[in-house]
């Protein structure tokens, strides 16, 4: 992509009406703008990492045998007053009126509709285990809508349903998915803190949060610190299931199980949450299969969510400098900048075009070919958080060099032009 055709406001001044750091930056490298309360437009760099981010959780699920399906924004009211939550779920629902009058809403979550379809194909037992996701922009009239992206009215969310024949086959779903997620967000470059939770208006009986760490999160945590040393390749869901973590009004300093210099006080950012809620939606929606009895029984159920568009926020919180954002590689908007310091010089023009045509195929690239002072081209560069930068400038191409520079370090040095290729595919393809 050339800087010069792309859409990437930067503004040098800090918005007044952001208070935290993440919000202030993806306003400041334009990644998103305000459309009204808590709902935002996604602008083209913004919406590049929110599908990085989407297509990690993707990958997870399918992984972990989940098959995607996308469900409407908008759902009739009737499921909802069916499963008792239509006037449970208080004023956060957006409650809208069609031309005819009938009821409908924007949709705060999926467990009515996903139920009403499972019960309306499947009827056997040989049918299930099932678990079904999608990817969906949510609506929840938030009464503080706050920091941005971080707690938006309308947001996107990846939520997932699974249903089993039994208890038993459930809490294995659970595990499953237990695990997908922390698989999920140590891919994004997270730490990701599991808590048992409360189940809140979802209802059910076993549900746990993932955090993550950042000193200005909304939650205050307190855990055994041996819950942060996870080993990718190996995550033992019983064992981090065995840590003792809680939020601050579950946890209780006369009652907590472990050791003082074990117990670790920190701010989180919940980014999921998970939960099994047995038979509470598939009784009310008719969600009942055949057993290997010939008994109609009703299935047990999960629902898991992730907010990716939080995510997106929350990793800035976990991941900046004074400079701006730092992106782990795999989310990056792009991976590589190419900065041609002096547009009008024709070496470094060839140089710079050169490296272009050979890494746009391969990787996904920033030529900043743009008609500005070197100084604004290095700072947006930092601000937007390219990780690794091929600075181009009329001296150093004199002397076949370019300088290299790693935004996670911000460290720098020259290499010959001939090894830039080798260099950057080799970091990139680590
Ligand atoms: P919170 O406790 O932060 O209000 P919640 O418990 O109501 O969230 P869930 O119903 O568990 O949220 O939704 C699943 C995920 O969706 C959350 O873990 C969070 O990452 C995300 N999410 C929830 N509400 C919002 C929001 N207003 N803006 C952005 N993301 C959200
Ligand atoms: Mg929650």
């Amino acid at each position: 992509m050339k800087f010069s055709n792309f859409f990437s406001p930067t503004l040098k001044n800090v918005p007044a009406e952001a208070e935290i750091i993440s919000h202030q930056l993806m306003i400041r490298s334009g990644m998103i703008k305000q459309s009204s309360a808590g709902i935002y437009s996604w602008l083209p760099l913004g919406l590049r990492v929110l599908k990085n981010i989407e297509n990690i959780v993707r990958d997870e699920q399918n992984k972990a045998g989940a098959v995607e399906l996308l469900m409407p924004t908008i759902q009739s009211a009737d499921l909802w007053i069916k499963s008792g939550r239509y006037n449970e779920y208080g004023k956060e629902m957006l409650r809208i009126k069609d031309r005819s009058g009938r009821e409908i809403l924007y949709g705060p979550t999926n467990e009515e509709l996903i139920t009403d379809i499972f019960q309306s194909y499947v009827n056997s037992y040989k049918d299930l285990p099932k678990n079904l996701y999608h990817i969906q922009w949510k609506f929840r009239d938030e009464v503080r809508p706050r920091f941005g992206v971080m707690r938006g009215r309308e947001f996107l969310m990846k939520d997932n349903y699974s249903f089993d024949l039994s208890e038993q086959d459930a809490i294995i779903s659970y595990n499953k998915m237990f695990e997908a997620y922390i698989k999920t967000f140590l891919r994004l470059g997270l730490i990701p803190i599991s808590l048992r939770a409360e189940t809140g208006p979802i209802g059910g009986s076993l549900s746990h949060e993932f955090q993550i760490l950042a000193k200005t999160g909304e939650s205050t945590l307190y855990y055994d610190k041996d819950l942060e040393q996870i080993d990718p390749t190996n995550i033992d869901t019983k064992k981090l299931q065995s840590y003792y973590a809680a939020v601050d009004d579950l946890h209780d300093q006369s009652k907590c199980p472990i050791e003082k210099n074990q117990l670790k006080i920190a701010k989180g950012i919940e980014v999921g949450h998970i939960f099994y809620f047995g038979t509470k939606y598939s009784e009310k929606l008719g969600a009942f299969v055949q057993n290997n009895k010939g008994e109609n029984v009703p299935v047990h159920m999960g629902s898991y969510g992730i907010g990716i568009s939080r995510l997106v926020g929350a990793i800035i919180e976990a991941s900046h400098d004074d400079k701006g954002i730092i992106w782990p590689l795999n989310i990056a908007p792009f991976k590589i900048s190419i900065i041609n310091l002096m547009i009008d010089d024709e070496n470094c023009k060839k140089v710079a075009d050169n490296f272009y045509n050979q890494l746009s195929s391969k990787f996904d690239i920033l030529y900043d070919d743009r008609d500005c002072s070197i100084g604004k081209k290095l700072s947006d560069n930092d601000l937007i958080g390219i990780p690794y930068q091929i600075i181009i400038g009329k001296r150093d191409v004199k002397d076949n060099l370019v300088e290299f520079k790693v935004r996670q370090t911000n460290e720098s040095k020259k290499i010959s032009i001939d090894e830039v290729i080798n260099i950057v595919s080799k970091k990139i393809n680590l």
